[in-house]
């Protein structure tokens, strides 16, 4: 169980880091949310639960708005014990076309965000001598796509600075791993259905083409099965995992 525990979820509004909170709150854990959609319905989703819930909406593009967000989560949660960095953002387009703002921004929010909001929460984990920092990276930090550029690189980077904090995290009890999911049916990757789907007129084929192309399973990885190893992870088995790249991508990576 988490009670007494809080946990910050960036972009926890839709998809993955919704579902993420959601099963955080389920095991007790107070929640901070965050993110761009509908935060309304995302905290009475997550009040269901039964614990404290916030919101804060800071543009994790810009650190200093991520600092605001740490000061709220001392000011009105005692700080954060659990970190999942989650928000994220997409663009595809072949590298001599890809726009260099969206570069940019897929660095700031992907990457740098998770540098930021890492550097803001070890100092409150290590006073409290306990702390579980979950970036949720990609099976794009293992392995590249054509198109994606600035994602994947990004992405391997998380990979890279996940495993930096936790040789500096060894000897505690704060872990700091990665989860690499494939396929997961969210706004992010809907988003890239309809693109596909506007090319060959037909969404149901999309949605195939895309799992065909890249997840060996056909199915979709879903937020609740990433919540399930997030929780897992919080857990007193998950305290010698550290370091860890961990793909849950219906095989992706295995090919
Ligand atoms: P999503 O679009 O449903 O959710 C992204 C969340 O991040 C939203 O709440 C959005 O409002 C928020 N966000 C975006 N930019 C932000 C910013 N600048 N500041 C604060 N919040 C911001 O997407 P998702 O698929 O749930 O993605 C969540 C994470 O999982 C991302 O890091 C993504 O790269 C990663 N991921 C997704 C998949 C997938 O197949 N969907 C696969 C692997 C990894």
């Amino acid at each position: 169980r988490l009670d007494g525990k809080t946990a910050l979820v960036t972009g926890s509004t839709s998809g993955i880091g919704l579902g993420i909170a959601r099963k955080l709150a389920a095991a007790g854990a107070q929640l901070i949310l965050n993110g761009f959609g509908d935060s309304d319905a995302a905290q009475a989703e997550v009040a269901r639960f039964g614990g404290q819930v916030g919101f804060h909406p800071a543009d994790l593009a810009h650190p200093e708005q991520i600092a605001e967000l740490f000061a709220y989560a001392a000011r009105d949660f005692a700080g954060v014990d659990i970190l999942v960095n989650n928000a994220g953002i997409q663009h595809v387009a072949p590298v001599e076309e890809f726009p260099p703002e969206r570069w940019d921004a897929i660095i700031a929010v992907n990457l740098s965000a998770v540098f930021h909001a890492t550097r803001l929460a070890l100092p409150g984990m290590r006073q409290r001598g306990w702390g579980r920092i979950i970036n949720i990276a990609s099976v794009h930090g293992l392995v590249g796509s054509s198109q994606k550029a600035a994602y994947v690189a990004a992405k391997h980077g998380v990979v890279g600075l996940t495993k930096v904090v936790a040789l500096e995290t060894a000897t505690t009890d704060i872990t700091c791993n990665a989860l690499c999911p494939g396929w997961v049916l969210t706004p992010l990757v809907q988003q890239q259905i309809d693109e596909r789907a506007r090319a060959d007129g037909d969404v149901q084929r999309a949605r195939h083409d895309l799992l065909a192309e890249k997840q060996p399973s056909l199915e979709f990885v879903t937020p609740e099965q990433l919540g399930e190893l997030a929780l897992f992870l919080c857990s007193d088995a998950g305290r010698q995992v550290r370091g860890a790249a961990w793909n849950m991508d219906g095989g992706w990576a295995a090919q």
